[in-house]
């Protein structure tokens, strides 16, 4: 079993608000997460939520918080739609979770729908709710929106909105986070030039970096010892997807080129079209791999848990029996 991970030291007053949750109000020490990676000597769980479409999914998205809240985790994300489309829902949101539950959050920043004053904007919104940290995208265009276009004076790759937020005179004021793909950017050339552009991102400020989801560990480890060679030292930080849906998971893989190893794909032939088959495939592959990452001493884990609680909980309890 693995060591429990740090937790982040918060100070409580009882919650009195959001309708349908029986969360602890409380104020959370502001804290950077490249510094929480930087002095904690525990692997840093997190997780990823995205802004719901509907109050249905917006309560069972703040269940879900409390739920994982019980956890203890050292920060958690909420994602920004393709070009920008959620963009207030997607500050609003943090800024909530920032404030009402304590928690520690990171703001998804994908820059290719934005001008740079427009992203100005809402890193000085984001800093005024207290959330402290962001992670710089490049994002993709809009599936539904064949008209999107990036602005003329807007940012081409990623890295060039870290090293605007870099330069900004509150620099302090954010860590930034980045993204990365183990089994290399699709639209990357080869793995070695995704590296290389990785790198920059670094050079010009990225504190550290989360990595899309993968199904092979080997891919993880390769691809880490590949950017220590490059000299990338921030910490990288692995992605995990406990699989849901037969059908999502394909799909997800392949916008994203992640593999299936031979096992895995035999087991999600087998469970198809049985809901509680597949949920208990997607925690034990999940369990699996995370039990070798942390036995591999990685910083942290970050879930995407798809604004549901019981995988994420259940391979935690599997890993560090609570
Ligand atoms: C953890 C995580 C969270 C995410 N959250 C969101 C989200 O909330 N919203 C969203 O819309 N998307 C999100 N994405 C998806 C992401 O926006 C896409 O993967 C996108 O295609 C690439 O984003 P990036 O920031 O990695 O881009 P970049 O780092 O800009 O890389 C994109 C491609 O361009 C190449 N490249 C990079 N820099 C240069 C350069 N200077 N010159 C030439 N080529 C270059 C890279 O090799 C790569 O192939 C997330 C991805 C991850 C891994």
């Amino acid at each position: 079993m693995a060591t429990n991970p740090s937790t982040v030291s918060t100070g409580f007053a009882r919650w009195s608000g959001y309708p349908g949750c029986e969360v602890l109000r409380c104020y959370a020490v502001v804290m950077s997460i490249a510094e929480i990676y930087r002095k904690s000597k525990h692997p840093i769980i997190s997780f990823e939520f995205f802004p719901p479409k509907t109050d249905v999914g917006y309560r069972t998205l703040f269940r879900t918080i409390e739920e994982l809240r019980e956890l203890e985790p050292g920060f958690v994300s909420v994602t920004m739609g393709a070009g920008g489309s959620t963009r207030s829902k997607t500050v609003d949101l943090t800024i909530e979770i920032t404030r009402e539950i304590g928690l520690v959050t990171m703001c998804h920043l994908p820059c290719t729908g934005f001008r740079p004053t427009e992203i100005g904007h809402i890193l000085d919104q984001l800093k005024a709710g207290g959330v402290h940290n962001v992670l710089a995208l490049r994002g993709d265009p809009p599936q539904d929106d064949p008209e999107f276009q990036t602005p003329a004076d807007g940012f081409q790759y990623a890295n060039e909105l870290v090293a605007y937020i870099a330069k900004r005179d509150d620099r302090d004021a954010f860590s930034i986070g980045a993204a990365c793909a183990p089994e290399t950017h699709p639209e990357a050339p080869d793995a070695a030039t995704d590296v290389a552009n990785i790198k920059r991102k670094v050079d010009a400020g990225t504190d550290f970096l989360v990595s899309n989801f993968f199904f092979e560990n080997a891919h993880f480890f390769d691809f880490v010892d590949r950017c220590r060679a490059a000299g990338i030292e921030v910490p990288i930080i692995p992605g995990i997807m406990p699989i849901a849906t037969v059908s999502g998971i394909r799909r997800m893989a392949g916008m994203n080129g992640t593999a299936f190893p031979a096992e895995l794909e035999t087991e999600l032939d087998r469970v198809d079209g049985n809901d509680e088959a597949t949920y208990a495939l997607g925690v034990r592959w999940a369990t699996m791999q995370c039990e070798e990452l942390l036995a591999r001493e990685v910083d942290g884990i970050q879930f995407y848990t798809l604004n549901r609680s019981p995988a994420a909980r259940e391979i935690y309890q599997n890993l560090f029996g609570r």
